[in-house]
């Protein structure tokens, strides 16, 4: 192939890794591969300037290696910063195994997966994101003790999702405050876009407090359990982003916040648990702010799984993991202060101070 017809397309193919749009600086990046139980993952370690790289595994069926590349990058350097501006001594990392988890997760391939943390050295902690349960951890741990988020029976504090759920109803009265004047969700229409562990605890909490739930997912079976459990409102178009609703809870998947969505959506507040809810950060995060749109960032948000999980590893009881949770109320609140004084987007407001935190501890 001569220099003439390499597209851009091929250069971006030649260049996967250091290259990657999202590679940002990442220590280290490993590549997981075992035939006997046919693992594929990739580990990816962002940075471990204040503490071992911490973030859970997730198993999803990616359309492509690259695809599952771009996630696991994107997803580890957001746990750098989650943790930094939680205050927790942890750096960030994640992984993905590629492959379905409900027809291809097997115990051996989780041991086998558990093998490859080990080899680690600790460098790398595991625990569960998409895909994974409590029980899956608990046969990780049978290899390696670099693990969180297992069971209570065996000693760990079990499912982060409920705490997860928590906390980011903790940052959804904050962003209500702020834009309507009262953190309370009494009649507020808010959509749960997608009703998993932890959609489900957000959807169990703001109708207690009065919300009005709207729900989606690809799932129908658990829509209509949850539909019935909570009498919240189906809505069956997965691409339903112009409904006229007050809050947009985003717990599915990342990058829903895009430049198909963006322009349509109606929310006037957005807090939700998915990692990564901007597909482009700066882009995103300004047209949000011109438009009005108050959105509590993800990292910040959605921490109350990493409290959970950190807590395995440094001894807090659940007292000391809720009052660390409840906080979020607070932090969200001096993030949109922030946000307006120096009129800076949200997102960016809380980058900034996580990325000071980082940056006191290197110099
Ligand atoms: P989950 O797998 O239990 O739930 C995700 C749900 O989203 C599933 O029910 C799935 O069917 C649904 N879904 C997938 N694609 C969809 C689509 N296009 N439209 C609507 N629904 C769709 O995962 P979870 O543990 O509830 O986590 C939800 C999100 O929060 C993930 O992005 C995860 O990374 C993030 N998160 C979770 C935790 C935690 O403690 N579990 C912590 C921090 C962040």
């Amino acid at each position: 192939m001569t220099s003439e017809i390499i597209n851009a397309n091929d250069i971006k193919y030649m260049n996967p890794v250091f290259g990657n749009f999202s590679f940002d600086n990442h220590e280290q990046i490993v590549f997981c591969n075992d035939e006997e139980t046919g693992l594929k993952a990739i580990i990816g370690i962002h940075n471990t300037t204040l503490g071992p790289a911490l973030g859970g595994t997730r198993m999803w069926l990616y359309n492509n290696e690259a695809d599952a590349l771009n996630d696991v990058l994107r997803l580890s350097r957001g746990m750098t910063y989650k943790s930094a501006i939680t205050g927790l001594n942890l750096g960030g990392g994640k992984a993905v195994i590629i492959g379905d988890a409900k027809t291809q997760k097997t115990d051996a391939l989780m041991r086998r997966f558990g093998e490859f943390v080990h080899s680690l050295n600790g460098k790398y902690i595991t625990s569960e994101d998409v895909g994974m349960e409590t029980r899956d951890m608990d046969i990780v741990k049978e290899v390696t003790p670099h693990v969180t988020g297992i069971s209570e029976k065996k000693g760990g504090a079990g499912n982060p999702s409920p705490i997860t759920a928590y906390g980011v109803y903790m940052g959804m009265k904050a962003a209500a405050k702020y834009k309507f004047g009262s953190a309370n969700l009494e009649g507020k229409k808010i959509w749960v876009q997608g009703i998993g562990h932890v959609g489900e605890t957000i959807v169990d909490l703001v109708t207690k407090e009065g919300a009005k739930v709207i729900i989606n997912d690809i799932n129908k079976d658990a829509l209509e359990r949850v539909s019935k459990k909570y009498k919240a409102t189906i809505h069956h178009d997965l691409n339903t982003y112009g409904l006229d609703i007050d809050i947009y809870s985003p717990c599915a998947l990342g990058a829903t916040i895009n430049d198909k969505t963006i322009n349509i959506l109606k929310a006037k507040v957005i807090a939700g648990a998915a990692n990564n809810q901007l597909q482009d950060e700066i882009k995103h995060g300004k047209l949000l702010k011109e438009r009005g749109i108050a959105y509590a960032p993800d990292f910040l948000i959605n921490a109350g799984g990493i409290i959970n999980v950190y807590a395995e590893l440094v001894g807090y009881g659940k007292e000391e993991i809720k009052r660390k949770t409840e906080n979020i109320y607070n932090t969200t609140l001096e993030i949109f202060n922030l946000s307006d004084a120096k009129n800076i987007t949200t997102h960016r407001a809380a980058f900034d101070i996580a990325q000071n935190r980082i940056d006191a501890k290197k110099n």
